[in-house]
């Protein structure tokens, strides 16, 4: 059977869920999505990404024609739709089809459109091994012109700092911001330990602020762990005993090296591996 796709309030096969070349989203990247994780059948932390998503949403004052709850139920549907037991969901609303210029009253219809199919995961290895990353020359961009915290559809300054990273064999890359400070990675959160404490950027380092990352947060914080959220830079991290990364497709993934320095033993460190038991756990609550 093809996979089921969500869009405009009905189920549809891929080869038919469509939308139109005068969507606001292709022609503009005017949308909102988020990237979400089925485990066992369960969407993992729904309404944190629900919640984000509306946030995000609100933010470009964008209209989502479905409330909350509503928005719930469809996603579970395409779930269960297509018989995803441990997968990930996409879930996107554009600005809908309009005329072409800038200006939001000249389109109607947005749409939500709905994804939930298996994942490709990164290679096991990389977990046990770590990864080497580079620093992207691109800065992420400067939250007050477009607020990281907003989920867009336009994703092109991490896209340019991919492929930075891809050109260097690197399966991520490290994105500073326009102070030169650590934000985060170009689709992952960051974090290092240093002497027992753990540290992240604050969201006004200009991160998105992940789901993933906040759940790691709470995760370390209950085991009395000091989570300190100040920002650091790029020799924090040369100098750190770890380093790992966060988000909903990588989960918890550690970091051995930076532009060719060896972060700490350069294998995966304890509290890493611990925080990464802890959030498997979880996963499978
Ligand atoms: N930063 C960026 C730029 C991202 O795109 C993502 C997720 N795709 C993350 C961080 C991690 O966020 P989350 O844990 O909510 O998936």
């Amino acid at each position: 059977m093809s996979l089921q796709v969500y869009i405009d309030g009905k189920l549809l096969p891929k080869e038919e869920a469509k939308i139109s070349v005068f969507d606001h989203g292709l022609l503009y990247g005017d949308g909102v999505f988020e990237g979400i994780r089925v485990y066992n059948k369960k969407v993992f932390l729904i309404q944190e990404h629900i919640d984000r998503l509306y946030e995000s949403a609100l933010a470009i004052r964008l209209e989502i024609p479905l409330s909350k709850e509503e928005m719930v139920e469809a996603i579970n549907e395409t779930v269960a739709a297509n018989k995803i037991e441990n997968g990930y969901i996409r879930l996107v609303i554009t600005r809908g089809a309009g005329s072409l210029g800038l200006d939001i009253r000249r389109t109607s219809n947005p749409q939500v459109i709905i994804i939930a199919d298996n994942i490709s995961l990164y290679d096991p290895q990389l977990y046990i091994d770590g990864l080497k990353i580079i620093t992207a020359a691109t800065i992420r961009n400067h939250p007050a012109a477009l607020s990281s915290r907003v989920k867009s559809l336009n994703y092109l300054n991490n896209i340019l700092a991919k492929i930075e990273g891809t050109d260097a064999g690197c399966i991520e890359a490290l994105m500073l911001n326009h102070k030169g400070e650590v934000a985060e990675c170009t689709g992952d959160n960051i974090f290092i330990v240093k002497n027992g404490v753990l540290k992240t950027p604050s969201v006004d380092a200009g991160i998105l602020e992940g789901i993933t990352r906040n759940a790691v947060i709470r995760l370390a914080e209950q085991s009395g762990i000091t989570v300190d959220q100040s920002p650091f830079t790029r020799h924090d991290i040369f100098v750190a005993d770890e380093c790992f990364l966060t988000g909903s497709a990588a989960e918890v993934i550690p970091v051995v090296e930076l532009d060719g320095r060896q972060i700490g033993t350069g294998k995966p460190g304890p509290m890493t591996k611990d925080l990464n038991e802890k959030f498997k756990q979880l996963t499978r609550e």
